[in-house]
């Protein structure tokens, strides 16, 4: 199995590559800029060179990134889904340089507007932004935590839009645990998780979930409520995780941790926790 954390780019992008080294990564996800501005630094090529030469000296593959929160393209602010677009075009010519195959991102949200608008949103977002871009970067739309009625949250939902996407090859799926469980998948048990994985096969194909953002959750199950805990130690418990395991499809898709660090667990205490599992 694959698995991996959220690992800091601080310093130099290519320290990113050393602290997975250290914690025992064979997979990663970082921020590849600021994730709370909308400018992002330039890349310089000596920093691409560097980022390439030291990750291909290492077992490590594949790597995510993950796009700024400020990125909703739901929004029915025309601005803002504008600034959106254009971001995640840029996110796209970054990874297609540092060689990382997969960007990571919420759907946003439409705020007042109707669920419909929100699919409209996206898609036509979606389609805005494969339309010039020629490369191999694949986009992945995570589910999200929050009460139903919003968009994100609902895993058909997600698999509709991507099934229905015009550029289908070129966008999947990212499945977080804590986010399903907040939002009222009840992953302790074995027959909901039955149920996503045959939802996500049925839209499909079970081959584009690429991804599984693997966390604990603080909160309740169904709370709506996004806070990630140790694995095996939060709502979800051990049991969950053993559930999701116990796919053969599954465990061949990458695990990347996004828990917290603190006096209980770090990252590298998280990743052998869960290959003990
Ligand atoms: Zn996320
Ligand atoms: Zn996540
Ligand atoms: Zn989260």
């Amino acid at each position: 199995m694959k698995i991996g954390a959220h690992v800091s780019i601080s310093g130099s992008l290519d320290f990113s590559i050393d602290r997975a080294i250290e914690i025992g990564c064979d997979t990663f996800q970082i921020f590849t800029r600021n994730p709370r501005s909308w400018a992002p630094k330039e890349l310089w090529d000596e920093g691409i060179t560097k980022f390439k030469k030291k990750l291909e000296k290492t077992n490590i593959d594949p790597i995510f990134s993950h796009i700024p929160y400020l990125v909703n393209l739901a929004s029915p602010d025309e601005d803002k889904w504008l600034k959106s677009i254009e971001m995640m075009k840029e996110e796209l010519i970054r990874c297609e340089k540092l060689n990382i195959p997969y960007i990571v991102t919420h759907l946003g949200s439409a705020k007042k507007k109707s669920k419909k608008f929100a699919i409209e949103q996206i898609s036509s977002s979606l389609n805005n932004i494969f339309e010039d871009h020629i490369g191999n970067s694949i986009i992945l739309l995570e589910n999200t935590a929050g009460k139903k009625n919003k968009i994100g949250e609902n895993i058909e939902e997600i698999c509709q839009i991507i099934e229905q996407a015009t550029f289908y090859e070129n966008i999947g799926l990212c499945f977080d645990t804590c986010h399903a469980f907040a939002s009222g998948y009840d992953l302790r048990k074995i027959e909901v998780i039955d149920d996503i994985v045959s939802t996500i096969d049925d839209l499909i194909g079970i081959e584009k979930l690429l991804c599984i953002h693997c966390n604990d959750s603080i909160f309740d199950l169904g709370e709506g409520r996004d806070r990630h805990a140790h694995i095996g130690l939060g709502k979800i418990g051990e049991i969950g995780f053993e559930n999701l395991m116990k796919y053969k499809e599954i465990r061949k898709i990458p695990f990347i941790c996004e828990t917290p660090v603190d006096e209980v667990r770090n990252d590298k205490e998280n990743i052998n926790y869960l290959r003990k599992i």
